[in-house]
C-alpha cells in the first residue's frame, strides 16, 4: 500500500476546494485496512475515510491521512423468486451501482439515482431523496473495526437510522471503516414509489403509461439534473443543512406571521420545515460573496464557484445558520461533514 505524502485534494471533494493532505493512501480490501489499522503511521497521526468527498467541506490542508476506500466488487449472496440479497464494496460508486439494479430490474434504489459518491459513505448519513431512504432496503452493513482490525457485522437495526442519521455518526464515528454493504432487492412485485416531488409529473410528461424501475430513474434523474447544480461544473455537496423538526407550537406561532411557511409530519409533536425556506426568508438565495456563494435555484446548496476557499465557505454557512436562529428560532444543523 503506498502511502502519498503532500497530495492535492481538489480533485477528491466535489466542492473542489484546494486542499492537501499530509499522508494519503488508498485502501483496496478490508485486510489492506486492517494491516493499515496496524501500522505506527496510522496511528501516529489523525485520519479521515474519504469516498467521493461529495459530503466534505474542507476549511484547512488536512494534517493527517486520508484514507481513500477503493474496495470494489458486487455479489450475490442469496437469491428467492422474490428478492436478491446484493453485498456490495464499499469503493463502488452509488450512482453507478443504481443504474446496475434498474438494468438488472432490482428494485428498491431506483428513487436514489444520481446521488453522488459511494456506495461506503451510503448507510453513514441514511441517503435518501424522492420519499426513499436506504434503510428501507439495507440489511446490513460490513465495517472493519479500527481498534481491532476485525470485521463486523451491523444488522438494519443496529445501524439506528434516522434522517439523514445512523450510529456510524453517533456512537460508532471514527471507529470503524464501512467495508461493504448488503441490499435487498425486489425481483417482482415492485414498490414503485412515485409520491414525492416531481416525479408523477415528470411521467406524465414523458408519457410513461407502465411504471418500470427504468422510467421512475430516469424521471429522478431528469428532475435532479434541472434542480441541482452539476458539480463537475459548479463546486457543492448538495443540501449544506438537514432539514428541521421543530415542536408543532413554535411552528404555530412562525405561521400566523408567515402563512406560506411549508411543513411535513415528523415524529409526534413536531413537524419538519424545508431549511430552503427558512434560508431564503433570510434574504440569502442567490447571494454571492466574491468566488462563493448560495445557489440561486437552490439555497441549501452553497457553492464554489472556483476557487473558494472552505473556510470562507463555513464561515457563510454559520452566518446563514445565525440569521435563521435570530428570525425563526430554528437551529440548523450542518448535513454536510465539516472537516476542521
Ligand atoms: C449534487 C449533490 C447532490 C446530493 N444529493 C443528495 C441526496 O439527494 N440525498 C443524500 O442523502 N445525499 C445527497 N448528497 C450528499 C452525498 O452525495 C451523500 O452523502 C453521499 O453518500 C456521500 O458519499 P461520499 O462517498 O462522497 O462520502 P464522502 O464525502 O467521501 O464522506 C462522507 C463522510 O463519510 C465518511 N466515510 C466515507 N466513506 C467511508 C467508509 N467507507 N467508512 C467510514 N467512513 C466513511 C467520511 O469520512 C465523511 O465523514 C448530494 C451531494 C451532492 C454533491
Amino acid at each position: 500500500m503506498a502511502i502519498l505524502e503532500n497530495v492535492d485534494l481538489q480533485s477528491y471533494n466535489t466542492f473542489g476546494i484546494k486542499v492537501s493532505s499530509k499522508y494519503f493512501t488508498i485502501v483496496h480490501s478490508a485486510r489492506e485496512a486492517s494491516e493499515l489499522f496496524a501500522s505506527s503511521l496510522f496511528k501516529n497521526e489523525a485520519h479521515l475515510f474519504l469516498g467521493g468527498g461529495s459530503n466534505l467541506l474542507f476549511t484547512k490542508n488536512y494534517d493527517g491521512l486520508v484514507i481513500k476506500v477503493e474496495i470494489n466488487g458486487k455479489k450475490v449472496i442469496a437469491e428467492d423468486e422474490e428478492t436478491v440479497s446484493l453485498k456490495v464494496g464499499a469503493g463502488e460508486n452509488w450512482h453507478a451501482l443504481v443504474m446496475y439494479c434498474v438494468e438488472q430490474n432490482w428494485g428498491g434504489v431506483e428513487n436514489l439515482s444520481l446521488i453522488p459518491g459511494s456506495v461506503g459513505a451510503a448507510p453513514i448519513q441514511n441517503i435518501g431523496a424522492y420519499g426513499v431512504e436506504i434503510k428501507k432496503i439495507i440489511s446490513s452493513v460490513e465495517a472493519i473495526e479500527i481498534s481491532t482490525g476485525l470485521p463486523k457485522v451491523f444488522s438494519n437495526a443496529a445501524c439506528q437510522f434516522g434522517y439523514r442519521e445512523s450510529i456510524f455518526k453517533q456512537s460508532a464515528k471514527d471507529k470503524f471503516l464501512i467495508s461493504s454493504i448488503t441490499l435487498t432487492l425486489t425481483k417482482k412485485n415492485h414498490r414503485f414509489n412515485t409520491s414525492y416531488g416531481a416525479i408523477e409529473e415528470v411521467l406524465k410528461q414523458q408519457g410513461v403509461q407502465a411504471l418500470t424501475l427504468k422510467s421512475i430513474s430516469d424521471a429522478v434523474i431528469h428532475i435532479r439534473s434541472t434542480k441541482l447544480p452539476d458539480p463537475r461544473r459548479i463546486g457543492n455537496a448538495g443540501s449544506f443543512f438537514k432539514n428541521p423538526s421543530i415542536q408543532v407550537d413554535l411552528h404555530d406561532f412562525i405561521k400566523k406571521e408567515y402563512p406560506s411557511l411549508p411543513s411535513y409530519p415528523a415524529a409526534e409533536g413536531m413537524v419538519k420545515i424545508p431549511a430552503a425556506w427558512l434560508i431564503e426568508q433570510c434574504g440569502w438565495k442567490g447571494k454571492t460573496f466574491d468566488k462563493i456563494g448560495v445557489h440561486p435555484q437552490q439555497p441549501l446548496v452553497l457553492v464554489n464557484y472556483g476557487g473558494g476557499e472552505g473556510e470562507k465557505i463555513w464561515e457563510l454557512a454559520m452566518d446563514i445558520r445565525d440569521s435563521v436562529k435570530a428570525k425563526f428560532n430554528i437551529s440548523l444543523q450542518p448535513e454536510v461533514n465539516v472537516v476542521q
